[in-house]
């Protein structure tokens, strides 16, 4: 994935999506999968305002065990047919190699969350299919360590990756879930052709300062960002305290345009 090896960008072809190089991504959608209206209702929303892609947890890597895991296939069924009636890719979470072949019969877009940036067998099988693969940073994962992560995905032949910041661990978690290494932005985009793409929503974990750390993401270069949208944040069964609201999400993602344009 250096760019030794390849010293132009790589730019990833979806069905409604190019990602990578001069283009901006935008990716929004419920942080869980609740139901097939609300599914359909936030992807509406997050087309409205630039989004090509609809994200939508169904296999959720929760802290505690007793905790909602998301709804599984099910999940699946409804936020593909959100995303077949909208026109838009759908992304989803994918967390063991044992899940593959079930999600990749649903999903255009794999993602593979924090916790499992070094699952190495995942990324081997991920590497294996032939779909774009969404990698987050681990959330203590020092940059070598996620360019190998990504390594082993374009060394089993799929070089369709997208790599994605959304907040690292720091030393005071006080005010804020995670740290966004906007630093690292370019730093990744120096080292590697692939695109990087931001997550505020995880970085802030607070949605009041959501917007503001997106902003400085695209500021510092992201190909595109991620954000997590509630029509009723106080009910979201995930992560609501860091959901925008769908109008928020459209005022920050106009204004990120704005900046990207820059
Ligand atoms: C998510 O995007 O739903 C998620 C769980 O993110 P992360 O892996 O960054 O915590």
């Amino acid at each position: 994935v250096s760019r030794t090896f390849q010293p132009d960008d790589t730019v990833i072809q979806t069905k409604h999506s190019i990602i990578g190089g001069q283009h901006f991504n935008l990716i929004a959608g419920p942080d869980a999968i609740e139901s097939a209206e609300h599914v359909l209702a936030m992807g509406k929303a997050a087309k409205a305002a630039g989004a090509t892609i609809l994200r939508g947890g169904s296999y959720k890597p929760r802290t505690s065990p007793y905790s909602f895991q998301g709804l599984g296939e099910q999940g699946l069924v409804w936020h593909r047919a959100a995303a077949d009636t909208l026109g838009m890719d759908m992304m989803t979470e994918i967390m063991s190699p044992a899940d593959v072949e079930l999600v990749g019969q649903y999903t255009d877009i794999f993602q593979v969350g924090t916790r499992n940036m070094q699952n190495f067998s995942l990324l081997k099988a991920l590497g294996r299919q032939n779909k774009p693969v969404l990698l987050k940073r681990g959330m203590s994962a020092t940059v070598d360590e996620f360019l190998s992560a990504a390594e082993y995905i374009a060394s089993e032949g799929n070089q369709q990756i997208i790599l994605m910041e959304r907040g690292i661990r720091s030393f005071d978690q006080k005010y804020l879930r995670n740290t966004m290494d906007v630093s690292v932005i370019p730093v990744l985009q120096k080292l590697t052709h692939l695109p990087v793409l931001a997550d505020p929503s995880h970085a802030a974990g607070v949605s009041d300062h959501v917007t503001p750390i997106g902003l400085a993401a695209v500021a510092a270069g992201a190909q595109g960002l991620m954000i997590e949208i509630h029509d009723q944040p106080a009910k979201a069964w995930v992560d609501g305290k860091q959901a925008l609201t769908p109008d928020q999400m459209m005022t920050l993602f106009t204004k990120a345009k704005a900046i990207h344009e820059l």
